[in-house]
């Protein structure tokens, strides 16, 4: 055995025995802060509980005076050991007095410590209280003794969960359940529902943490570890699973966690040192946790919450309690309540009877978001601390398009929105009776929809709303997702995938977008002052051309024997059109010289989204087969406005007078030189934006596969021509926006917005 391996044996087999003995818990208490101090050679130790009223209070010392103890309190976020509450995080400080969150308290006598280390005492994720050492020296304590501390801070949590420590009712137990009703979040797959409370995951609480039964802890971890790549097997060759390209992905980066050694190596290793194995995997998940806390890279946070799962999947292995609430009989109206979820988990659920999904955490942009939204599942997301506390089985509406949750809402709530329930379905269900019907206004004009897409997924709701092609389908998705810049034939394999599933529909391919706030982890950036102005989209692709290169190789190769229509992104003169182009038509020489099959047709545009791109159009229509018009990023450069910045977002409106005729500028020369034109931004996605663009002139509209309903309905009870002859006068109009006037006109002739 060598020594490393002795020394926190030795300190964990006191704390067992500290642990186990039948003395009282606070006494118990007691001797843990002594052991800690004497071990760690620190002049101070003390232990922190939270009590009801968000108060942390000194319960213990070792070398703080003895009357500070139940008379030291702090607020949760006052003071150094606030700070270690509110953002359950360890501190390491060498000179503690001289970091501005300092809170000098006399009754303690601390002034003589310069040094302070302290770790957050956890019990389900949630902070129940904090533990600190103190040295009079300025040091630096070390990693392991920080990892030291964060074990015995797991251990202390027994006393919380036992109850000996607080009686029930204190620091977050069952009695002090927050009566929040409503809580306000941010929408990640749009769509009402209402249902009963579900638990995501069963609370599993571990009961024990230590155990000097090292081979049996290591065996028991590897039943642990085996039964957790049985179920993701399990969950990968579910049926839904093997058709979908994205889902297989991200349960590969699982496979991958679940075989790295670095990281069962740490958990064996913390058996070793004298935990129990579920309590092993959740120390190395509390520090994982606090790396994600810490990083501001969303990739890097999105696989660390990949392992976090995990982690969690592995404890309920092992403490007997395996499957979250989907391996649970469900209720047929079962709204699940999550801190944050994996995608594999909700791929688990029956879809028959999830009616939504609500998360504490979570990011409109991950994989999960994207599943959900693909699968059709209302979802909402961060909705905030409190969420974790509502009851099993109690009511709760989620509003799926303007992000708000009620829990056990009162009456008229409650039938407002049964009311919007049932408006929503039958809505959904014409939608889908209009599926095979034409997109044409009762004056007979014709208006192509298609849809915007970047997912397998997408496809399948192309076909199921009835459009007819993807007008934009956005690339940069696949590389988001990949930690490494895609290779060819993946590359190419998912967009022959994609060009397949359409069946004949055209798919416009616009090339990789990255940068501004599109990250991708293999390319790193330096930071920039104005991203959206900055090296991104066409930009880097020129600066770059084998990114580009490589793509256009693998769209050439999946678009054999077909049309491929491509298009370049953030296109700001015609003359880095031309450069984009000649690249495109070195890759098909290229192609055909080394004799591969080639497309039969190929179509190359661009988007439209720069203003400057506006006044070239005399020189650039005539160069390319078609304009795509992403209105999106149009109006935040002619406005000057930051599309990401809700404070900015009703400001400036897309249906004033400088846009429209703007708009209208485009479509005029778009006519005369007779070049398709699409808008594919999101004004084209709510019914009052599309009535306005295609008054302008507008006849090709690609938007999000949920708005080809609605936007199809209001064009099929629409008089273009009576719409045209009354809106020249409005849009002239430089004083207002005409959103009014359009209401108006919708409501007097029926069109339905
Ligand atoms: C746009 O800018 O309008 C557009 C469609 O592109 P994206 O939203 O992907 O930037
Ligand atoms: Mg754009």
């Amino acid at each position: 055995m060598t020594p490393t391996k002795n020394a926190p044996r030795q300190m964990m087999r006191k704390l067992h025995e500290i642990m186990a003995s039948a003395i009282a818990a606070e006494e118990r208490l007691n001797k843990v802060v002594q052991l800690v101090s004497s071990n760690m050679m620190a002049e101070v130790c003390s232990a922190y509980f939270i009590r009801d009223d968000n108060i942390l209070e000194l319960f213990a010392t070792q070398g703080l005076k003895d009357e500070a103890v139940h008379n030291t309190r702090l607020k949760v976020g006052e003071g150094l050991v606030g700070l270690i509450a509110s953002s359950a995080t360890s501190l390491n400080l060498g000179d503690a007095q001289n970091h501005p969150k300092f809170a000098f308290r006399p009754e303690t006598g601390e002034e003589i410590y310069k040094s302070l280390m302290g770790v957050p005492i956890l019990r389900s994720g949630k902070v129940v209280g904090v533990l600190v050492v103190q040295n009079k020296i300025s040091r630096q304590y070390s990693d392991e003794e920080v990892e030291g501390l964060q074990t015995v801070a797991m251990v202390l949590a027994e006393l919380v969960l036992s109850g000996e420590l607080l009686q029930q009712g204190q620091n977050g137990t069952t009695e002090d359940r927050v009566a929040v009703s409503r809580f306000e979040g941010m929408v990640f797959a749009e769509g009402l529902a209402e249902g009963v409370v579900v638990m995501h995951e069963p609370k599993v609480e571990i009961i024990q943490h230590l155990s000097e039964e090292y081979d049996y802890q290591l065996s028991r971890l590897d039943a642990g570890f085996e039964n957790l790549l049985k179920q993701i097997d399990e969950i990968m060759s579910a049926e839904d699973v093997i058709h979908h390209g994205e889902h297989r992905e991200i349960l590969d980066v699982y496979i991958l966690f679940a075989r790295d050694k670095g990281w069962r190596t740490k958990i064996e290793n913390a058996i070793e040192s004298g935990l129990t194995a579920e309590a092993a995997v959740e120390k190395i998940q509390i520090e994982n946790r606090s790396k994600m806390l810490n990083t501001e890279d969303p990739y890097l946070r999105e696989r660390l919450s990949d392992l976090d799962d995990l982690a969690n999947r592995l404890i309920r292995h092992l403490m007997g309690a395996v499957g979250t609430a989907a391996s649970k009989r469900l209720p047929d109206n079962a709204v699940v309540v999550a801190q944050n979820m994996g995608p594999a988990e909700l791929l688990d659920y029956d879809r028959e009877k999830l009616k939504a999904v609500i998360l504490q955490e979570g990011s409109p942009t991950s994989h999960v978001a994207i599943v959900a939204r693909a699968l059709g599942i209302p979802m909402v997301g961060q909705l905030g601390a409190g969420l974790l506390d509502i009851d099993e089985g109690v009511q709760v509406l989620v509003h799926g398009l303007d992000g708000e949750v009620y829990i056990s809402a009162p009456p008229e709530i409650l039938q407002s929105y049964r009311d919007a329930i049932v408006a929503r379905t039958k809505l959904l269900a014409h939608y889908d009776d209009m599926r095979d019907k034409p997109a044409i206004t009762k004056d007979g004009v014709e208006i192509e929809l298609v849809i915007n897409g970047g997912l397998a997924m997408d496809i399948d709701a192309m076909h199921r709303t009835g459009a007819h092609g993807v007008g934009l389908f956005r690339t940069e998705f696949q590389f988001m997702i990949s930690e490494t810049l895609p290779r060819i034939h993946p590359q190419a394999a998912f967009y022959k995938s994609i060009i397949d599933a359409a069946a004949g529909e055209p798919v416009t391919f616009r090339t990789l977008d990255i940068g501004g706030d599109k990250e991708v982890s293999f390319l790193k950036r330096e930071k920039e002052v104005n991203p959206a102005l900055g090296w991104r989209a066409i930009r880097i692709a020129l600066d770059r051309p084998g990114l580009l290169r490589y793509q256009l190789r693998a769209l050439i190769t999946a678009a054999a024997g077909t049309t491929l229509n491509v298009m370049f992104p953030m296109i700001t003169t015609v003359d880095e059109f031309k450069q984009a182009k000649a690249i495109l038509e070195k890759e098909l020489e290229r192609h055909k010289k080394n004799n591969r099959p080639m497309p039969c047709e190929i179509k190359v545009g661009t988007m439209l989204e720069v203003p400057s791109l506006v006044w070239q159009l005399d020189e650039l229509l005539p160069l390319v087969d078609f304009i795509s018009v992403g209105s999106n990023d149009l109006m935040q450069f002619f406005f000057a406005c930051d599309r990401e910045n809700p404070r900015l977002s009703n400001r400036y409106d897309t249906l004033s007078e400088p846009a429209l005729k703007m708009f209208k500028h485009i479509a005029d020369k778009c006519r005369h030189y007779d070049v398709p034109l699409t808008l594919c931004g999101e004004v084209g996605s709510k019914t009052i934006g599309a009535l306005a663009i295609i008054a302008l002139g507008f006849r090709r509209l690609s938007i999000a596969p949920a708005a080809i309903g609605p936007v199809k309905m209001m064009i099929r009870s629409l008089d273009l021509a009576q719409l045209e002859s009354v809106f020249g006068q409005w849009s002239s109009r430089s004083d207002h926006n005409i959103r009014e006037e359009l209401i108006a006109f919708a409501k007097a002739n029926k069109v339905r917005i």
